[in-house]
């Protein structure tokens, strides 16, 4: 994801001639389900496996092999619903083949529910003070791993508890590509997909992404873009997880605009996204953790306690608050 600055002044204009949050009419009740139990040991060995592959930057044969292992999971945890839409960009001279990996379940269902994270890492640590730090790719324990683990994890319940409604796990390839605002080589497979859509008139009820939700003492102030988009289980989501006892990580407050793939979902197709994104209301320190695109971004940033707040709060979602 990066910063959005003169983008959210152009975008915010646009919207209020469209005013496009069509998710008001959504209500996440109370079901009276029982919710399964989402293990944060778990989403934590996730992470650990995927930085265990190293850096995973388009057109590296760790990329590669990650992709393999991601498919291979969510091909066992979903019974074999895995579409893998493989594309192609030349960037700074760099040939990359990129992955968007899709799984399924409850593919019957008609109504669906979209949960996304990208899986790629950035290949440089812009960031970092020292230039020689900072041309090395990071290794994304949080900006990456953490959104896929929590996506894994939710694979692993859903596997053994179908759910009430149609799911669909979207990773994202090629979001972190770009250089410092270049936009056009970020958020490229959420492009892809957007503009060849594997399913004709695919309509879920809301989508859901999950970026950098896994470090230690992480906030999720109301993303600007979702509240703009989807407002409406904004609102819901964020009261579910005061409910829940999580009102310190989903913290009541408005965010920053954050340009991130849901944006490209939001603006490039008829799906409503909102965005789990740990960042500051207050862009003084800067918006994002001390470990944003810099090697910090490691293994020892990661909180289970972090990682079991978004997933308790998404499971209570998909299990218990659809009708
Ligand atoms: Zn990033």
């Amino acid at each position: 994801m990066t910063r959005s600055i003169l983008l959210a002044v152009i975008v915010s204009a646009l919207l209020l001639a469209c005013g496009s949050d069509d998710t008001a009419r959504i209500t996440l009740d109370d079901q009276g389900r029982e919710t399964p139990t989402f293990s944060s040991e778990s989403a934590f060995e996730f992470i650990e496996k995927q930085l265990a592959f190293g850096p995973r930057v388009p057109g590296t044969p760790e990329h590669v092999s990650a992709k393999n292992w991601k498919v291979e999971q969510l091909r066992a945890f979903s019974g074999g619903q895995v579409f893998v839409q493989e594309f192609s960009r030349t960037v700074y001279g760099n040939d990359l083949d990129m992955f968007n990996i899709i799984a399924a379940f409850n593919p019957q269902a008609t109504d669906r529910v979209l949960l996304a994270a990208h899986w790629d890492t950035r290949p440089r640590a812009d960031e970092e003070g020292d230039p020689e730090k900072a041309e090395k790719p990071i290794m994304g324990a949080d900006d990456g791993a953490s959104g896929v683990a929590v996506l894994l994890e939710l694979a692993r319940i859903m596997s053994e508890n179908p759910p009430p409604i149609g799911v669909d796990i979207l990773l994202f390839d090629g979001e972190d590509y770009g250089k410092t605002q270049d936009l056009q080589y970020y958020f490229m497979g959420a492009r892809y997909w957007t503009e060849n859509p594997p399913v004709a008139n695919y309509q879920p009820r809301f989508g859901i992404l999950l970026d950098m939700v896994g470090a230690e003492g992480a906030t999720f102030p109301k993303e600007r873009y979702s509240l703009d988009y989807a407002g409406g289980v904004v609102e819901q989501i964020w009261n579910i997880a005061a409910e829940l006892g999580y009102d310190n990580f989903f913290i009541n407050q408005t965010g920053q605009y954050v340009l991130d793939d849901h944006w490209i979902v939001n603006t490039q197709s008829d799906i409503r996204m909102l965005n789990i994104i740990n960042h500051r209301t207050n862009g003084r320190s800067g918006i994002f953790a001390n470990h944003w695109h810099t090697h910090k971004d490691d293994i020892d940033i990661i909180s289970k306690e972090t990682l079991q707040a978004v997933g308790d709060v998404v499971t209570e979602v998909i299990y218990n608050r659809l009708k």
